[in-house]
């Protein structure tokens, strides 16, 4: 389902009358200069619909007649770009998390330039996310990040650039493997809170089993790290951002431009591990979003 707001040019129709009426010129001025900056019809398109779920990523499509100046959206009280797509179409990404407040949000789109604000308000619905319990030795649970590898990754995450490497969607699994562990699980260890979630997927794979990139990009981290082991952060653009964890290798460095199904490492259990896997996560504007909704062609399920 998708939802569709048409804006018409109702000031314009009546000016259009106005004129066709009194017949002065003066009123065929205001429309020809009115109409210069305004767009008559603007389409905006939320997808999937209004109303999603936690972890999910919602697309933002618009289309106009005239090029607008500097669109953007507003999201609880933040400003994200919405960048342009083709002639007169532009495009951007919102990402809910999987701890989002459920209920209504305002989603505000704007462009000063051509007067153009619409609100939309946007449905946030609760995602049943399970408990995932881990046992780990004392060895493995005294495992943790210095804040040089957190800041690094936290920032790599965060990245925006202007754009977009990625059009085909979804993309092929990073790897060949079995979904072991859905986003969105609420992570206890030893039978205890941690207070923190899945911020992605975990593939189960052998040893030595080829990881590729999901799109084009940049390679903005390929690091060895304590907690993540080996890493390879890759940016997409307009905000896109995917990370690859717990790998045996990596073959990319920091500056890379990589392709689709391009191959960056091998699975392994390197870092915060209990055996081979890759943990996948894809970011929107930082927010870590489930990469199987829209994003990653379907992944059996471990059995
Ligand atoms: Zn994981």
């Amino acid at each position: 389902m998708k939802d569709i707001y048409p804006m018409g040019g109702k000031f314009l129709r009546i000016f259009k009358i106005l004129a066709a009426i009194s017949g002065f010129s003066i009123a065929l001025l205001c429309i020809s200069g009115y109409s210069a900056n305004i767009n008559k019809n603007i389409n905006i398109e939320i997808s999937p619909s209004l109303k999603v779920k936690q972890g999910e990523t919602v697309v933002i499509d618009i289309e106009t007649e005239k090029p607008l100046k500097n669109p953007v959206y507003f999201f609880k009280g933040k400003k994200y770009k919405i960048y342009k797509k083709g002639e007169n179409s532009y495009k951007a990404l919102l990402g809910i998390s999987a701890i989002e407040k459920t209920g209504i949000h305002y989603l505000l789109i704007r462009d000063k330039e051509s007067k153009l604000e619409k609100q939309f308000n946007l449905t946030v619905a609760k995602s049943k996310f399970p408990i995932q319990n881990i046992r780990i030795s004392g060895k493995k649970s005294s495992l943790s990040a210095d804040n040089r590898e957190l800041g690094l990754i936290a920032n790599a995450k965060k990245t925006l650039s202007s754009k977009a490497y990625w059009n085909d969607v979804p993309f092929d699994s990073p790897t060949k493997g079995c979904l072991i562990s859905k986003y969105g699980l609420l992570r206890y260890h030893n039978g205890k809170p941690t207070g923190n979630y899945h911020k992605g997927i975990d593939i189960k794979a052998p040893s030595g089993q080829v990881i590729n990139t999901v799109a084009k990009g940049t390679v903005l981290l390929a690091e060895r790290f304590r907690l993540h082991g080996n890493t390879v952060v890759i940016d997409h653009g307009q905000g896109l951002i995917s990370l690859y964890i717990h790998m045996k290798n990596t073959h990319v460095k920091q500056g890379d431009v990589v392709t689709a199904n391009q191959k960056i490492g091998e699975v392994g259990t390197t870092g915060f591990s209990t055996g081979p896997h890759l943990h996948f996560g894809l970011y929107i504007n930082g927010t870590p979003i489930d990469p199987v909704k829209y994003w990653l062609k379907h992944i059996i399920p471990c059995k």
